[in-house]
């Protein structure tokens, strides 16, 4: 090699060297140079500065006089293993790495590792960046995710809260919607009820008031002493017919207090007996000629019923055995007054039930085909059948076209809590 040659190769081995130099001492990132005994031999600017050291400080330290305490026994070992073996390779994959600087406190990391062979030895040079301002982030990220997530579940909650309000209020609207149906058909069935009224009362009340006119106009006639037995026959029929009205405005005044839920049934102690014979004295007045009432009477002498749900149900059966049965039939009214229960048998020799009838015969307003010129408004049984289950009772009937109708009824008894010591 010429002279001219060797001053170009020095010239060029120097100018690498610069190049070299001005990258180690310019990198942002830590440089740190360790041989296999972990003793720093070499570090750049960077790493003086990230650890906190003075140059010639951290060039007698070892490696783990960089690394928190906690971790710088095992890290020993980890140094031996990686000098056995080393290869190029990032550190911290698996872990979080945290390196300490001079004053102790410590600082996260992010370290690779590269080994080479001098002449000198095997060396190791670490490349450090000191990712805290990166941790941070990541912190603020992570704590940005949980915000969001926690917004996102109560805005969850929110939506379903509102669904479920949402829900509530449409079942609302749709409950009332109902509401407003049912109070329409109310109203429609009133509205029936009373033309229905209308009619029943216009035609039901007109043969009565005749009956009471000409009876009233003839009694007037019967003058003479010899006609008194006329005058009782006529005061008598006034006095039924008057009674029969009443009847008809009373189970109309009863269907509405029903309709409005008025009607309550509270029990009281009753004489059973001496009740069921002043009432077939009520009665008995309604009968026709050759009629009569036979009574039986079984069991204990009172009994707790609501008196004027119990009279109505009662009247209304013995009146309507004599009305749909003819001169001479007899009526049966039988009760037993048993520990828990009343039973009723009100049977007649009358016209009967026809039998496809007898299963409309609690309607409202219906009457059997055979009733015919027998007055009635329909309501009496509708009304029974109210009463009775108000009582929490049962009612039912058996009857034979032409031989007669039988209605049986059985009304349990409950004594007042407060009272049912005395009562057993
Ligand atoms: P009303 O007697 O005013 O017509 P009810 O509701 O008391 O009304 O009776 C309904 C119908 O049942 C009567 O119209 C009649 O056809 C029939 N009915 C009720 N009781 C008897 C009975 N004891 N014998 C025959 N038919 C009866």
């Amino acid at each position: 090699m010429d002279k001219l040659n060797v001053i170009g190769s020095l010239r060029e081995i120097t100018r690498q060297m610069e190049m070299l130099d001005a990258l180690f001492r310019h990198a942002t990132e830590g440089i740190i140079v360790v041989n296999s005994e972990g003793t720093i031999v070499m570090l750049n600017p960077m790493a003086v500065e990230l650890f906190g050291y003075q140059q010639m400080e951290l060039k007698s330290l070892k490696i783990e006089d960089l690394i928190p305490a906690r971790f710088a026994a095992k890290h020993v070992q980890h140094r031996g293993n990686y000098f056995a073996e080393p290869k190029a390779r990032g550190m911290g994959s698996q872990m979080e790495l945290y390196a300490k600087r001079s004053d102790g406190s410590e600082f996260p990391v992010e370290v690779s590792l590269s080994p080479f062979q001098t002449s000198e030895g095997q060396f190791v040079v670490g490349f450090v960046i000191d990712i805290t301002e990166r941790k941070k982030q990541e912190k603020r990220i992570l704590e940005a995710n949980l915000e969001i997530q926690k917004l996102n579940a109560e805005l969850e909650e929110r939506v379903q809260q509102r669904t479920i309000e949402l829900a509530k209020a449409i079942r609302a609207v749709e409950e009332s919607q109902q509401e407003v149906v049912r109070a329409l058909e109310k109203e429609r069935e009133l509205n029936q009820m009373k033309s229905q009224f209308v009619t029943i009362a216009s035609h039901e009340f007109r043969t009565p008031l005749a009956t009471i006119l000409s009876s009233s106009s003839l009694i007037g006639k019967y003058t003479a002493t010899q006609d008194d037995d006329k005058r009782q026959k006529h005061i008598q029929r006034i006095k039924s017919t008057v009674t029969n009205l009443t009847e008809i405005l009373n189970d109309f005044l009863s269907i509405g207090k029903l309709e409005e839920g008025k009607m309550q049934n509270i029990p009281v102690l009753i004489d059973y007996n001496e009740f069921c014979i002043n009432l077939i004295d009520e009665a008995s007045g309604l009968c026709k000629e050759g009629q009569k009432i036979h009574f039986k009477y079984e069991g204990k002498p009172q009994v707790w019923l609501d008196k004027q749900l119990l009279r109505n149900v009662l009247f209304n059966l013995l009146s309507n055995a004599i009305k749909y049965s003819s001169e001479h039939k007899q009526i049966f009214f039988k009760t037993a007054a048993r520990a828990e229960s009343v039973c009723i048998q009100i049977q007649d020799q009358g016209i009967g039930i026809p039998e496809n009838d007898q299963r409309h015969i609690f309607d409202r307003f219906f009457r059997a085909n055979n009733a015919g010129a027998i007055q009635g408004t329909g309501l009496g049984l509708n009304i029974v059948k109210s009463y009775i289950e108000l009582m929490g009772g049962t009612v039912t009937l058996s009857s034979q076209l032409g031989m007669g109708t039988s209605f049986a009824v059985s009304l349990p008894l409950t004594v007042p809590v407060e009272l049912a010591a005395e009562h057993v």
